[in-house]
């Protein structure tokens, strides 16, 4: 396939973006106030393959990368659109976006205090998320921006310019010298952003060294990518390309198990000529495309968007592997889904397909405690009740054992939801509770030995 240019839009470029001419001036206004706040970009690849513009605003690949006005509560929009209309200048709306993006919540479930691993000298290891015992998260500097933004990612909070808000790392020593002295980790997790927007030289200098015989325990390298759907060409013909199908490949040979963790919302993404062109060149590696994603409002409540996902997944040789629940961060109240019904969506959807397409996980909550899986509605001893159960917990004694919440229609996220049966904690509670204040005492630790 030929080689495209890659072309992006931000904010400032709303004007130039020729397919929103046929919007009105309040809608274009509109979507200058949100992305304000909330992050945005999209490339020319997504503006002419992936929307379907006769379908805008509906259309879900418009949701998905465009600001909608029901993103801001009507509080936060006002104060933004009132800014613009006074004539503000830059830093004072820069201000007032800093303060709104504070409220929305914008590192959930801990992850800044619990998950990031500590020196010797009780430093931050910035970079590393540490959670559960056998998979260490990365997310490389080079990889925190992706070739287009999701409207509703939780990991928003990276991409707005907010030095103190930001996650990532510098060095690849310091990763290889982490996963050295740690041999109960067997998988290693590329995340971002996209790390698939380094060049292949940088990733190559982060995986090449874990060839070498000391890390023998890491036989799983994952990289979640969502360049798949935003940027296949990314894996298509130019040099760079070439030598990550390379890299993938000697990864592959040399034994490693590589997975291509790609995240998916539509079936439209897997449409294009280029989408299936970069699949198959990927799969030709050995390397295994794992298809993961959340369920959203506006772009994806629907069972036969997801049945044919994972359909069209499945016969691209793509394996289904976890169905997300919005995280509570951001733009939630547009795009969250309640647990009740998120459960109907996976129910109606898994029956549509055959037990291949049948591998997603969840609804899956990633919750500070764990992730935490919505198993399904049932009448217990005349209580209607949530059963659930830890996919993946901070202790690994809470997989796997189920565990009940009083039935709520509205709930959308694991703190709604009340033990049944009149318990009054979680079983894992206590233990909890234990394990963060143990990790919060630490941190209070490395703030005063940094001072
Ligand atoms: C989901 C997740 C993992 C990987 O869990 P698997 O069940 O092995 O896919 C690792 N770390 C964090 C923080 C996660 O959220
Ligand atoms: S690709 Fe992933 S990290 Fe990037 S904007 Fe979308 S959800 Fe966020």
């Amino acid at each position: 396939m030929a080689h495209r240019p890659f072309s992006v839009f931000t904010q400032r470029d709303l004007d130039r973006i020729e397919p929103l001419s046929r919007l009105t001036p309040a809608q274009r206004f509109e979507m200058k106030v949100v992305s304000t706040v909330l992050p945005f970009r999209v490339n020319q690849y997504v503006i002419d393959e992936l929307i379907d513009w006769s379908q805008v605003p509906d259309d879900p690949i418009f949701q998905l990368t465009f600001p909608q006005r029901g993103m801001l509560t009507d509080a936060h929009f006002d104060r933004i659109a009132a800014l613009y209309q006074a004539g503000a200048d830059k830093a004072e709306i820069e201000a007032a976006a800093h303060d709104i993006r504070l409220e929305l919540n914008p590192h959930p479930a801990d992850q800044m205090e619990m998950n990031m691993p500590r020196d010797a000298a009780g430093n931050r290891l910035e970079g590393i998320q540490h959670k559960y015992r056998e998979t260490v998260l990365f997310f490389p500097s080079q990889g925190q921006t992706c070739h287009s933004y999701c409207t509703f990612c939780f990991r928003w909070a990276q991409f707005v310019g907010d030095k103190a808000l930001r996650i990532a790392a510098s060095e690849a020593r310091m990763l290889h010298d982490y996963l050295r002295h740690h041999d109960e980790v067997t998988d290693l997790l590329f995340t971002g952003g996209d790390p698939m927007v380094m060049k292949t030289k940088h990733l190559q200098g982060y995986l090449e060294p874990l060839l070498a015989a000391d890390f023998d325990h890491i036989q799983t390298i994952r990289i979640g990518t969502k360049a798949l759907s935003f940027w296949p060409h990314r894996f298509l013909g130019a040099d760079d390309a070439d030598d990550l199908i390379r890299l993938l490949e000697r990864m592959v040979k040399a034994g490693k198990h590589v997975a291509l963790m790609a995240h998916y919302n539509h079936w439209r993404e897997l449409e294009t000529p280029a989408a299936r062109a970069a699949i198959q060149r990927i799969r030709a590696t050995g390397a295994v495309i794992r298809a993961q994603g959340p369920l959203i409002a506006h772009i994806n409540d629907d069972p036969a968007v997801w049945a044919r996902m994972w359909q069209t997944q499945v016969s691209l040789g793509i394996v289904p592997y976890y169905f997300f629940v919005e995280r509570d961060t951001g733009a939630r109240n547009y795009f969250e889904v309640p647990l009740a019904r998120a459960w109907q969506i996976y129910r109606e959807a898994m029956q549509q397909v055959s037990g291949l397409a049948r591998t997603a996980r969840g609804p899956s909550m990633s919750a500070s405690p764990g992730k935490v899986e919505v198993q399904g509605v049932a009448e217990i001893a005349g209580e209607k009740v949530f059963v659930l159960r830890f996919i993946q917990g901070r202790n690994p004694d809470w997989v796997q054992r189920p565990f009940f919440a009083r039935y709520d229609e509205q709930a959308t996220w694991l703190h709604h939801l009340k033990p049944a049966f009149g318990e009054e904690k979680w079983f894992w509670e206590d233990e909890y509770a234990a394990l963060r204040e143990a990790k919060l005492a630490i941190a209070d630790e490395g703030v005063s030995l940094a001072a």
